[in-house]
């Protein structure tokens, strides 16, 4: 493998959106994407393009939360005992920093980085160079009762400030705007400036496009590290070595096992999630919409067939999810849109989000390896973040700096 100026380790969203902006700045890429892309979380996902609907962590809160989320029957939020028992102090990380993503500043900086996301993949839509099923109007949560969607609309006070734009609908407005949605339905908030795309679609085209602008893509894995003193020297990938001048690690929930082999524990756990398509349907969604109570997301791919996505499960790279979480998300998608009860799942898929325990990625240079950057952890808005993220690659790489905000900084888990 001939010497690049940086290798870009991971073939999700992250590392699409890095290797495109680098390989396009001028630098040489060399890409190691994986051997399955359905293995990234970037495939699977509900396609959100979250500027304001989502969260980046699910507000536990206490211990005493997560252990009553834990044993509630049919809660799409779960904690494994494996993962407690391996990865105990990433939880004690996350009850003492868990809430930092949702102070002002970081709603501001996440709320930015969608926003620039968001125009960054219309603009490439507008011109062209992707094709990935791209929508830009709003994203719509509904509640089946009325409760739960005043303290959703209560808990919106506090981010006011930054700007999100939304309105709160009554059921009859919901049901103008979709008209799918079933009587149940008691009222909603449109989130107006959410976007969706077709998460498998984005991902290939990216491939693509990192490849017109000069990135080398290999479908191969890297299989260990060459260390000398403070720096990475070599790749090591199936016995041949990658050498590059820079090493850029976009390896999701991977990271964690990834970088233990050298000794470095790199706080980013595995929440699973799940995505079921059902058959096509003759009637349009024209937006994605979020159920609020079970956190289940609804989005319609251009040939009509429904994708529903939930749960967040703590767990460990090795579950293996039963059927029933499947099974589970048609039951609820039926409960808004009746006539998805009885239709037929046509691909069901699994994918770990990578989180951090303070809910914020970690987009910057290791103190410890000077020439590894790490592009890793974000968690539930990964595809929301990733072209402003891969521009932040570049600069970093292009000015030699740290890291370009102490919030997405290593250097905050003292890495
Ligand atoms: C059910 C679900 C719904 C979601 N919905 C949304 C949403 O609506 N909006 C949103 O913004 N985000 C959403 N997310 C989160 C989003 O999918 C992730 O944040 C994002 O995909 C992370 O991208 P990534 O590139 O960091 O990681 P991944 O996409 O997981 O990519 C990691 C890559 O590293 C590769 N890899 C692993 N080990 C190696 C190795 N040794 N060598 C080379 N490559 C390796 C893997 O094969 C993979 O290609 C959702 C996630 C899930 C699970």
């Amino acid at each position: 493998m001939s010497k690049a100026d940086v290798a870009v380790v991971g073939g999700g969203i992250i590392g699409a959106f890095s290797s495109y902006y680098l390989a396009k700045d001028g630098f040489e890429v060399s890409w190691l994407v994986g051997r399955n892309p359905r293995e990234a979380a970037s495939w699977g996902n509900a396609g959100f393009l979250a500027v304001g609907t989502a969260t980046p962590l699910p507000e536990f809160e206490s211990l005493g939360r997560v252990v009553r989320w834990t044993l509630q029957k049919g809660s799409p939020l779960k904690v494994g005992l494996k993962f407690i028992l391996k990865q105990g102090g990433w939880l004690a990380l996350y009850m003492k920093e868990g809430r930092r993503s949702t102070e002002a500043r970081a709603v501001r900086l996440l709320r930015q980085m969608g926003l620039e996301s968001l125009e960054a993949i219309e603009e490439m839509v507008m011109t062209g160079l992707l094709s990935p099923e791209f929508s830009r109007k709003g994203a719509l949560a509904v509640y089946l009762k009325s409760k739960n969607l005043e303290k959703h609309v209560e808990g919106l006070k506090t981010t006011a400030e930054v700007g999100h734009k939304f309105q709160v609908l009554t059921a009859d407005e919901c049901r103008r705007l979709e008209p799918l949605l079933s009587g149940e339905v008691s009222g909603g908030i449109l989130f107006e400036e959410d976007g969706w795309v077709h998460p498998a679609k984005i991902l290939l085209q990216m491939r693509r496009l990192a490849e017109q602008v000069g990135a080398k893509v290999f479908e191969l894995e890297a299989t260990g590290l060459g260390l000398q003193s403070d720096a990475v020297n070599a790749i090591d990938v199936h016995g041949e070595k990658l050498t590059a001048e820079n090493y850029v690690f976009a390896l999701g929930a991977h990271t964690r096992m990834f970088f233990k082999r050298i000794g470095l524990d790199i706080p980013v756990a595995p929440a699973w999630g799940h995505t079921v398509t059902l058959e096509p349907i003759t009637g349009k969604l024209s937006r994605p919409v979020m159920i609020g109570e079970s956190k289940v997301a609804l989005s319609q791919t251009h040939d009509g067939n429904m994708r529903v996505s939930g749960f967040f499960e703590l767990s460990t790279p090795d579950f293996r999810p039963p059927e029933s979480r499947y099974a589970w998300l048609t039951k609820r998608a039926g409960e808004v849109i009746p006539r998805l009860r009885d239709l037929k799942i046509v691909d069901s898929w699994s994918g770990m989000r990578p989180c951090t325990p303070d809910g914020l990625p970690i987009i910057g240079r290791l103190s410890r390896l000077r020439n590894v950057i790490l592009a890793v952890g974000h968690c539930r808005e990964g595809l929301t973040m990733a072209p402003a993220t891969g521009r932040m690659v570049m600069g970093i790489i292009r000015s030699g700096s740290k890291s370009v905000h102490p919030m997405l900084s290593p250097e905050r888990f003292k890495l």
